[in-house]
């Protein structure tokens, strides 16, 4: 977490028209306790809202409280919801700690989401804590892949329409959704070729394979976990659907990995099957397509070649 500056609540106000006073009238209705904002910082480290940590007292003179406020641009209402949803949805598990979202709405022509603040320490978390904590909250599962509404991973936004099976899942909306954005984006004709194939070929990894659709973050690199002041694991940001518990794990191995002790505490809790490593390459796929369609340039490359391998050893 990066703190960007410090600013009385008097001066942004007459500065920039930020929406205070409607958040502040809906943190009262929501909590039903008064509340007054002393302060906000801005909060960098986030990729595409503005984030502010909002101080401010129940009534004059008693409680302080905290909240963590994100907000964007008016038509930024509906990621908001959904962001809301999946946080509501991850923290009724109460398998590892998510911050407890307030109320999500519009104020003064910007959207906004409010939800607790957690103080978040730069040591970040235990690798084995957050593997098993990690492990626990995929065991919620439901009868269908996908999620009641669509979400973001920057944009475009991933489309979650309910399926039966996995396979259907990530054939329609996950990789074929994506290439048919980088066909126009330009990813080249090979990319398209290649993918396509890819496409009518990857059930293979599928056969003695049926995963259950397990409660997902949907977007767990690691700049959205983190450890809390008592050394809790914490997770945020997220792109919530229903999927097989080995897209979030994969994610987690697509920028680095987690280290420690994270991958055999995981498997301890949740154990991975022995087509993973393959299926992993899948899974990733479909963040690097993305990432693609959000930033153009060698990200084209990178999916190609993963495709490559992919096809390789489906033989
Ligand atoms: P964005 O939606 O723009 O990507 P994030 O949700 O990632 O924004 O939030 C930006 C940063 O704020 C995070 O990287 C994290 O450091 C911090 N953060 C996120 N949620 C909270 C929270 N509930 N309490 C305190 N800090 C938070």
């Amino acid at each position: 977490m990066v703190i960007c500056e410090t600013v009385s609540y008097g001066y942004i106000r007459k500065a920039s028209l930020k929406p205070w006073d409607s958040i502040s009238e809906n943190i009262q209705t929501c909590t039903g306790n008064d509340f007054v904002i002393d302060s906000q910082q801005s909060i960098g480290g986030g990729c595409i809202n503005e984030a502010y940590k909002i101080t401010g007292k129940t009534v004059p003179g008693k409680k302080v409280q905290t909240w963590f406020v994100k907000l964007n641009q008016a038509n930024g209402l509906e990621m908001f919801e959904a962001e809301h949803r999946g946080l509501q949805e991850m923290a009724d598990t109460n398998a590892i700690r998510v911050p407890n979202p307030l109320c999500s709405g519009i104020a003064e022509n910007k959207s906004y989401l409010i939800m607790e603040y957690i103080e978040l320490t730069s040591r970040g978390a235990d690798p084995l804590q957050l593997g098993q904590q990690f492990a626990a909250m995929p065991k919620v599962t439901k009868d269908q892949f996908g999620y009641v509404c669509e979400n973001t991973i920057g944009s475009p936004p991933p489309i979650n329409p309910p399926v039966k099976y996995c396979l259907t899942f990530w054939q329609k909306h996950r990789l074929g959704f994506q290439l048919q954005l980088a066909s126009r984006k330009g990813g080249g004709r090979n990319l398209q070729r290649k993918g396509e194939q890819l496409v009518c070929r990857f059930s293979a990894l599928f056969t003695n394979y049926q995963p259950k659709a397990s409660l997902l973050h949907g977007d767990q690199w690691g700049g959205n976990c983190s450890g809390d002041d008592e050394g809790n694991p914490v997770i945020y940001d997220p792109a919530v659907y229903y999927g097989d518990h080995e897209a979030d794990l994969a994610m987690t191995e697509l920028f680095g990995g987690f280290g420690g002790n994270f991958y055999s505490a995981y498997a301890e809790v949740f154990p991975v099957d022995a087509g993973y490593p393959v299926r992993k390459i899948l899974y990733n796929l479909y963040h690097i397509l993305n990432h693609f369609n959000l930033f153009g340039g060698g990200y084209a490359t990178q999916a190609e070649s993963m495709i490559d391998q992919l096809l390789a050893e489906l033989g």
